[in-house]
């Protein structure tokens, strides 16, 4: 199968436009007569769904948790970036698409990247009108702070919530869609598959998590907006109910997963501080405005920080990276962090952290303005590690936080299934391998409320529909299937719990697959996830039964997932002999230890089939043509 982006023709900045004007449209009269399912109420999936009741269609939205509040963007923290350019500091469309496709290491879409810039700003227009309570400026304009990987301020905030402020905006706008009576709210289901009807993605099983009733939901096209799949590392900074299962069983439908081994290791997270940990903590991107990172210039140095002098101190972002400083994208600082760690200058019990010092910041502004900005994030920090950060400095270290691999889609977010559309953080998103800070917010809402609107009708209106309600056979063949795997994980009855399971995989996955990789490792990673699975499915302990909330067998199914899942990411970074930004492979390094691409030959977006169980995935590749920016080594010295 030849993958086919549908990228518009005609000029970078008039793709869109272009686009918009040539796609079919449905009749204002006709939208009633579609129901669309949407799976997912974070960002992507409750401004999708608020915005086609709006335009008319009959949706049908489901979501894991007992509200749609719940969804993880409400733990999004720093901001959401635009190019409003209201700092007037040199902002512009172009300049966010070149920093978004830098940012990426060159692995992004272009046209792509170009219209989440175009669309950047209705967002922030949009959210207001919503009233999203974004930080202002003494005058009243709305005011931006600054995000890795760019050099002045784009990126919009509400203190340290933003995603908890922007997600009760699109919320109201859901739930005034909910008592309008257009959107049907589902909240406790999981969905554990997709419903294939004569080559389209005409429905979804889903078992309600109360009662654990198996249920059938028809439609004309389904939304996958289900977030991310960092809980394969079992330890995240990801809500524990974050998973894989809804796009790895698209996938196991037909849909091709995108660049699977593309995970964001964030740098600055609450270190792990014991086994039994199930949760680790972000500390947002935006307190590396005012924070120095730095390690003590001597290894094995254990004095407190206040003892260690200036002189014996190493800022080391600041030294190799002078224009970005601390500001450098994530998988740069991350990589940073860890050799200091390495070379034995990591701080705190462990010797797995590094300083986030406010020091300097609150000498010069004063507590009162750093406490404004980050009030909420200091005091979480001081709440989980008994430390007053006003007084000494953080100890941060790397963890998994975003996954920028997905659900390949096309230019008009569809998945090679048809009519399965793919948005937020679960689509392959435009974010390359790497994603710049406060981009994930920007592109779950355009995706939301300004790209499917159009593409999805497009769609609509250039397909022929044949019956496929809940008694088509397929709905009977894939909920039989469901209901199959839901017995075997609860006929098991081994000794070991998921958790138990979850927490190994996890570790593979961050020993052999994290943020740093060989093949050597990679192999090894493939046969001890291999020989895992077989455990778990021998060993495995599901307790009490499926007539009922079992909060062990949903685990249990989504770790099944993730024991597969795990597989495919291993094999996607053994396939990419080349390392791109949070894809490290030690054996393509610059001599300043960064990432070296190969563009000659992985300038190109992998996507995977599946064959079939047990056996090797098919590899696709749809290859990334750069005509409006130039390839090259990314520097931020
Ligand atoms: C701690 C933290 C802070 C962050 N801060 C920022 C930030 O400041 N700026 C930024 O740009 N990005 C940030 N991010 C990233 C950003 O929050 C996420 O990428 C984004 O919110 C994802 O939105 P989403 O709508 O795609 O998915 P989610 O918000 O994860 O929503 C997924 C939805 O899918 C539902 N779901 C999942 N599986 C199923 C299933 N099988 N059946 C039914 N429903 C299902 C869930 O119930 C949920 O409603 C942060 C991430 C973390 C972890």
């Amino acid at each position: 199968m030849r993958l086919d982006a549908k990228i518009p023709a005609g000029p970078l900045p008039q793709k869109w436009d272009l686009h918009r004007f040539e796609t079919k449209l449905v009749n204002p009269a006709n939208k009633r007569k579609y129901d669309i399912i949407v799976v997912g109420t974070g960002l992507a999936g409750a401004s999708a769904s608020a915005s086609l009741a709006e335009l008319g269609y009959n949706v049908k939205t489901f979501c894991i948790h007992d509200s749609p509040r719940r969804a993880h963007s409400i733990a999004a923290q720093g901001g959401i970036n635009a190019a409003t350019n209201y700092p007037n500091d040199g902002d512009s469309i172009w300049r966010l698409f070149y920093d978004t496709v830098k940012g990426g290491d060159f692995r992004s879409r272009e046209a792509n990247v170009y219209r989440l810039a175009q669309v950047s700003n209705a967002i922030i227009d949009q959210c207001v009108a919503q009233g999203v309570p974004f930080a202002r400026e003494y005058g009243g304009l709305l005011a931006n702070r600054s995000f890795g990987g760019a050099q002045l301020s784009r990126t919009f905030y509400a203190r340290g919530q933003t995603g908890q402020q922007l997600l009760l905006g699109a919320y109201s706008a859901l739930m005034r869609q909910v008592a309008a009576g257009k959107v049907k709210m589902f909240p406790r289901r999981e969905m554990l598959d997709i419903v294939v009807a004569n080559g389209q993605a005409r429905g979804i099983v889903t078992r309600n998590l109360v009662s654990g009733e198996l249920e059938r939901h028809a439609g004309h096209a389904v939304l996958l907006c289900t977030g991310g799949y960092g809980n394969v590392y079992f330890l995240s900074t990801n809500a524990k109910a974050c998973n894989v299962t809804a796009t790895y069983r698209a996938y196991k439908r037909g849909a091709f997963f995108a660049n699977p081994c593309f995970t964001q290791i964030h740098p600055t997270c609450i270190p792990v501080h014991g086994t039994y940990q199930s949760k680790l903590t972000l500390m947002s991107e935006s307190l590396r405005n005012d924070g120095r990172v730095w390690v003590p210039k001597n290894a094995g140095d254990k004095r407190p920080p206040s003892q260690i002098p200036e002189s014996e101190r190493d800022y080391f972002l600041e030294r190799k990276y002078p224009s970005f400083g601390n500001l450098v994208p994530r998988d740069v600082a991350s990589r940073n962090s860890k050799e200091q760690c390495d070379q034995g200058k990591g701080v705190g019990a462990t010797g797995l952290a590094v300083y986030l010092d406010f020091a300097d910041a609150i000498t010069r502004d004063g507590r009162a303005s750093i406490e404004k900005k980050y009030g909420n994030l200091f005091q979480m920090y001081d709440k989980i590690s008994g430390q007053d950060p006003y007084q000494t400095p953080m100890m941060i270290y790397p963890a998994v936080h975003y996954t920028m691999g997905g659900l390949w889609v096309d230019y008009n977010l569809m998945s090679t299934l048809d009519g399965l559309f793919v948005l937020g953080e679960a689509n392959f998103s435009d974010h390359g391998a790497n994603r710049l800070g406060a981009s994930a917010l920007m592109q779950g809402l355009a995706d939301g409320y300004f790209v499917i609107p159009y593409t999805i009708g497009g769609y609509l209106a250039g397909t022929r529909f044949e019956a496929a309600g809940t008694d088509h056979a397929a709905f009977g063949d894939t909920e039989r299937q469901v209901r199959d795997q839901v017995q075997k994980l609860l006929a098991v009855r081994g000794k070991r719990t998921v958790d138990d399971f979850h927490r190994r995989l996890g570790l593979i996955m961050w020993d052999y697959c994290g943020m740093s990789r060989n093949n050597a490792g990679l192999e090894k990673a493939r046969t001890l996830i291999q020989e895992l699975r077989a455990e778990f499915w021998k060993n495995v302990l599901v307790p009490g039964t499926e007539a009922d909330l079992n909060q062990s067998l949903e685990k249990a199914g989504r770790v099944a997932d993730f024991l597969e899942f795990g597989e495919l990411m291993v094999i996607d970074a053994l396939a990419r002999q080349e390392s791109c930004g949070g894809h490290f492979n030690e054996a393509y390094q610059t001599e300043e230890n960064e990432a070296r691409r190969d563009d000659a030959n992985f300038c190109h977006a992998a996507a995977w089939e599946f064959a079939g169980d047990g056996k090797d995935p098919n590899f696709h590749k749809e290859p990334l043509v750069f005509e409006n920016v130039h390839l090259t080594q990314r520097s931020y010295k």
